[in-house]
């Protein structure tokens, strides 16, 4: 069984070399009278958060800490081999937490959700119709408190959350922009001919086209290429934004406050751009909170699970009706999965990342 282990704790940007592959000697299996599943991996989800377990944990416990030499967990889709649980069967999908290996002891059940609609990419249920999705619905619907017609701003607009913050704000009858760095990719570090491959497709794919041209936002700008932030906000927002939704932080949510509307609401999903840095970067423009009365909320997903349901029920049949769409960055094999992690941290993936370690 090949897993992947963090080999010492990281700190500012994540290398790949803070993770190693290492095949593990342990048999798995289910002991007697266990509730637990042994699965399969299938797919493998990164999430920027990861890096947060991998660091010393002398920050509020928001995520459980890995230890050096430990396996990496995160969510994953994956096929059940044996179950001591009865709402599994040998068979059965499900996504939900799992690790880092090509076979994993869950021992926690109950944190994972059933996958009973297999009409659609089963990768989807590491992103579109799993966490992520339900970050960009809870996040959009619950926490922005969103009105037919109202302006919307999204950073990091072409990942994973913001791609569907946007189409659901669109699907909504909102006006939408989204901001994403659009530089070329340098794939030079990364090892095998498939990713390779994934790579140059993904090269032509620019993120700021994506978002006009493929998820149907009204403007889009490139934030690595405007040098006053505030001015491109002024020019895609002459009214001002009623919704932010933010997912980098730093000096994007200083030049956003300048921007906003009377009662804006500001949703804080992520600071991407501050989860490495030594000292977080000051925000100067406090002040609009009061003068605008701007209400801003962070929130986790993990909270809002109980809307699953809902959530499956409203995505479903828009995927099908083709409302929407969702652009996956698909690395092959396990053992590029820490190059694919760490990439988001510099803003390599377009779209979803997913590590594939099996196809069925
Ligand atoms: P993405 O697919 O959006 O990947 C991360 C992207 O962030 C990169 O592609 C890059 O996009 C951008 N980025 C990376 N580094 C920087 C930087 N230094 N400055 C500005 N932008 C940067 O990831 P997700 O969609 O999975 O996550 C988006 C945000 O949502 C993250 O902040 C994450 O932590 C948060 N999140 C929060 C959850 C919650 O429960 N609150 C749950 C899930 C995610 P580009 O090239 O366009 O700049």
């Amino acid at each position: 069984d090949k897993q992947v282990i963090l080999r010492d704790y990281v700190s500012g940007f994540p290398k790949d070399t803070n993770m190693e592959l290492r095949e593990s000697t342990m048999k798995l299996r289910l002991l007697e009278g266990s509730n637990g599943l042994l699965v399969k991996n299938l797919y493998l989800s990164c999430d920027p958060y990861m890096k947060f377990r991998m660091t010393k944990p002398d920050v509020p416990d928001y995520v459980q800490a890995f230890r050096p030499g430990s396996l990496i967990t995160g969510y994953g889709v994956a096929r059940v081999l044996e179950s001591g649980h009865p709402d599994f069967k040998k068979g059965d999908l499900l996504w939900g937490l799992t690790g880092w290996e090509e076979y994993t002891l869950i021992t926690a059940p109950e944190t994972c959700f059933k996958i009973e609609h297999t009409n659609v990419p089963l990768s989807y249920y590491t992103g579109l119709l799993g966490k992520t999705g339900m970050t960009a619905y809870a996040g959009f619907f619950e926490v922005c408190s969103p009105k037919k017609g109202e302006t919307v701003f999204i950073s990091a607009a072409s990942g994973a959350v913001g791609q569907l913050v946007g189409q659901f704000a669109k699907l909504f009858g909102c006006y939408v922009v989204g901001s994403a760095g659009s530089k070329e990719k340098s794939y030079c570090s990364l090892p095998n001919f498939i990713v390779l491959k994934v790579a140059f497709a993904a090269i032509f794919a620019k993120k700021v086209d994506l978002l006009k041209n493929k998820f149907g936002f009204d403007d889009a700008f490139n934030c690595k290429e405007e040098l006053d932030l505030d001015a491109a906000l002024k020019r895609c927002f002459p009214e001002g934004i009623d919704i932010y939704f933010e997912n980098v932080g730093g000096k994007m949510l200083d030049a956003v406050l300048l921007s906003m509307k009377l009662h804006g609401r500001i949703a804080i999903c992520g600071m991407i751009s501050q989860y490495n840095l030594e000292q977080p970067e000051g925000i100067h423009n406090l002040t609009n909170f009061i003068l605008k009365r701007i209400r801003m909320e962070g929130f986790v997903v993990s909270d809002y699970y109980h809307l699953y349901p809902k959530f499956l029920e409203t995505v479903l049949p828009q995927i099908k009706e083709g409302k929407i769409v969702y652009v996956e960055d698909t690395t092959e094999g396990l053992e590029n999965a820490p190059t694919a992690l760490i990439g988001l941290f510099s803003g390599r993936n377009v779209g979803k990342q997913v590590v594939v370690v099996s196809h069925e």
